[in-house]
């Protein structure tokens, strides 16, 4: 049985402040609501890791997670924090290769396969994002395009340690727009994920890897988009700035 996993991305938003208060409400919603096995991931901005870890760290079912790390290990880089940083504060998560940062800081397949290595290396999991652009769906490619992501970013790993890695679906046409990609759409590209990974690693390899759609996920559209076979939960922005909102999409699994 797959892990299902819920994980909010509260990107560039919420003072230290906030995002505690934000914690605290959802370590109470989730802990009184919801029992069904689902790994809830926060991940917040750099400086909130320690504190938000710290009021995380009795809860189990939850998980902390960083937005994204630089690929070298340490050095003159100013501005940026290491794989060995956040494992000392034991982050549990990494989002690496989200849209936002392909398309502003131009992170492309290569430099994200370094990224991926760090942070397998120092004992964190990678929560590895793709997805295709509008014009490339219109186009046709995107069946071509998403597969590729994974092929440049992840297939150089073995068959245990690509087991560690979560893959998050998120068409860039669905994110922060209020467009969700329907069930139909959403189904048959984690499917075609897992089969590009069967075809790698093998059908049990594939089985066992946990594919998120992220794009415009809403208490409204989670529960018909967690139902569909090929996905395993959610990468969720604007709505995981919301406990209720929040809640209720973990409800939703
Ligand atoms: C995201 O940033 O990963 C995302 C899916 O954002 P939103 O839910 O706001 O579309």
């Amino acid at each position: 049985m797959r892990q299902k996993i819920v994980a909010g991305n509260w990107k560039m938003n919420k003072t230290l402040e906030e995002g505690l208060i934000l914690t605290s409400e959802l370590t109470n919603m989730i802990g009184d609501e919801v029992k069904n096995g689902v790994q809830v991931v926060l991940c917040t901005p750099f400086i909130h890791l320690t504190s938000v870890g710290k009021l995380l760290k009795s809860y189990s079912h939850f998980a902390l997670g960083a937005q994204n790390c630089h690929q070298q290990l340490s050095g003159a880089y100013t501005g940026e924090i290491s794989a060995p940083m956040l494992q000392a504060i034991d982050v549990d998560y990494v989002i690496l290769g989200h849209s936002e940062r392909r398309q502003y800081f131009g992170e492309g397949n290569e430099l994200l396969r370094q990224k991926v290595d760090q942070v397998l290396t120092h004992g964190m999991r990678p929560i590895f994002c793709c997805g295709e652009s509008l014009e490339q769906r219109e186009q046709g490619i995107h069946t071509t395009f998403v597969p590729s992501q994974l092929t440049e970013s992840l297939f150089h790993l073995d068959n245990e340690t690509i087991k560690k890695v979560v893959i998050a679906y998120e068409p860039i046409w669905a994110i922060g727009t209020g467009k969700t990609a329907s069930n139909a759409q959403a189904q048959e590209m984690h499917a075609l994920l897992r089969n590009h990974l069967a075809g790698k690693y093998g059908p049990e390899v594939a089985d066992s890897i946990s594919i998120l759609y992220g794009g415009s996920v809403n208490a409204g559209n989670a529960r018909e988009l967690f139902a569909c076979p090929d996905v395993d939960g959610g990468l969720v922005g604007g709505a995981s700035l919301k406990s209720r909102e929040f809640t209720d999409i973990v409800k939703a699994i």
